[in-house]
């Protein structure tokens, strides 16, 4: 049976507690995520039915400043996957030394089957629902899977309403016209380019000779795709839901996704009319392809016990959050396959967040030049205290980024004092 996204998770945290010796009770407080609210959101439908989705916000921790997580809309959201993504997200926002804890929410919804005033209903009656718990100060939401600058705003406005003023800071990854963040939308593919460069330096490979295969062609995976592309790689595999393409020789990136950017909602692979050399493949070989990288950029638990044996590439980068499960990681790293963790590779999505939190809050923008250089000056700062911890102690990157996570916040934990 494929270990469960959270238990993989938790599983990860005991291992590091136990290597670092951490206190029993800092464990605890730890393992377990501060506060977990279930919604049931009633929408009126366009055809004048009630219907009642459940949703989620799960605070996971606020040891190192307000919480911070995405919301994702998907038909198979539930608890214990919200508990495993703010987690994660707690451990990211340690890596990357920004000052928030962690946090996620979601809805258990299928987002092709409702029209956009219906999505808009829902996102702002489940705004209203977790407005108790959420705050700019206190947990500080975001996009993640089928949600995106414009569900953003509509949280922002459901807030605004609520408290007779425009909030700017109550969410981050923001339309610009609304108090957005330049770069923001990018920011996480940008990271995932970032980190794959960095690697590829550490191991003196070439990227004008590397060939690269993602899974997952949304806002992570086709923005990684493209930088990556831009910067001399070769992609020569994508995936999304609806299929995968495949051309040895290297896909025309900007191609697919200038043309995926101005067909219908949600754009889908399949409707791309393919070219000559390019190859229509099933999702399982593209995860089993000979490549120089893999970049998982869908979800959760794609790299299991029962397909990591299969695996080709030599170094995997974690765009998606847990793409491989704690028992797969074990094998990968036996067999030698370098893991760039999602804790420390997707980390560019919350950095730019942050800058967008502290633009917000002095209402003074900066420069698409000012993202990019913070973005990457933190990122490579983040990458490099990982890689010496890994090479000191002789560990995975997993690992290390790991210690290095569970260190700043039990000392935070610690620092502060049980309250009362
Ligand atoms: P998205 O909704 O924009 O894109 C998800 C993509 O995955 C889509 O192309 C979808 O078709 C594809 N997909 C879904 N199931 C698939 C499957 N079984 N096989 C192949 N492709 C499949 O979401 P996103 O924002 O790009 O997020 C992707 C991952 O990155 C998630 O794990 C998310 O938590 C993580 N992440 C996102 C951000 C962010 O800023 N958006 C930040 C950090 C981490």
């Amino acid at each position: 049976m494929v270990q469960s996204f959270y238990d993989s998770v938790l599983e990860q945290i005991d291992d590091t507690a136990q290597r670092i010796h951490l206190n029993s009770g800092l464990h605890q407080v730890i393992r377990n995520p501060e506060r977990q609210l279930t919604v049931s959101i009633p929408i009126e439908q366009d055809d004048g039915q009630i219907h009642v989705f459940t949703g989620y916000r799960v605070q996971h921790s606020s040891a190192r400043g307000p919480c911070k997580g995405g919301i994702r809309y998907h038909p198979n959201t539930n608890l214990d996957e919200v508990k495993a993504l703010a987690t994660l997200m707690t451990l990211k926002c340690a890596v990357a030394n920004v000052p928030f804890g962690g946090a996620k929410g979601g809805i258990q919804c299928d987002p092709t089957q409702l029209s956009k005033k219906e999505m808009q209903r829902l996102t702002k009656r489940y705004a209203a629902m977790i407005l108790p718990i959420i705050g700019s100060r206190a947990d500080i939401p975001a996009p993640d899977v089928n949600t995106n600058a414009e569900t953003m705003g509509w949280i922002m406005d459901a807030v605004s309403m609520y408290e007779g003023k425009t909030v700017l800071d109550i969410v981050t990854g923001k339309p610009l016209e609304l108090g957005g963040s330049l770069g923001r939308r990018e920011a996480t593919g940008r990271g995932v380019m970032i980190n794959a460069m960095e690697i590829f330096k550490k191991k003196k490979l070439d990227p004008k000779k590397a060939t690269i295969t993602i899974q997952g062609f949304g806002n992570v995976g086709s923005i990684g795709a493209d930088l990556l592309q831009k910067q001399g790689c070769r992609i020569t595999a994508i995936s999304d839901v609806s299929c995968a393409l495949y051309n040895p020789q290297g896909l025309d990136i900007s191609a697919i996704v200038k043309y995926l950017n101005t067909s219908g909602r949600p754009p889908l692979l399949k409707e791309y009319p393919i070219k000559k050399n390019d190859e229509s493949i099933s999702n399982s070989e593209l995860l089993g392809l000979d490549s120089t990288m893999l970049i998982p950029a869908a979800l959760e638990n794609q790299i299991t016990t029962d397909n990591a044996d299969s695996i080709k590439a030599k170094i995997i980068v974690e765009g998606a959050n847990g793409p491989v499960t704690k028992k797969a990681d074990g094998i990968l790293t036996e067999r030698g396959i370098d893991v760039v963790p999602d804790i420390l590779a997707n980390s560019g999505g919350v950095i730019v967040s942050y800058f967008e939190w502290v633009q917000g809050i002095q209402s003074f923008f900066w420069d698409i030049h000012e993202v990019n250089e913070n973005l990457k000056r933190i990122m490579l700062k983040s990458f490099n205290d990982v890689w010496s911890i890994a090479k000191k102690e002789c560990i995975s990157f997993r690992e290390a980024a790991f210690i290095l996570a569970l260190k700043k916040i039990a000392r935070a934990v610690e620092l502060r004092g049980i309250f009362p």
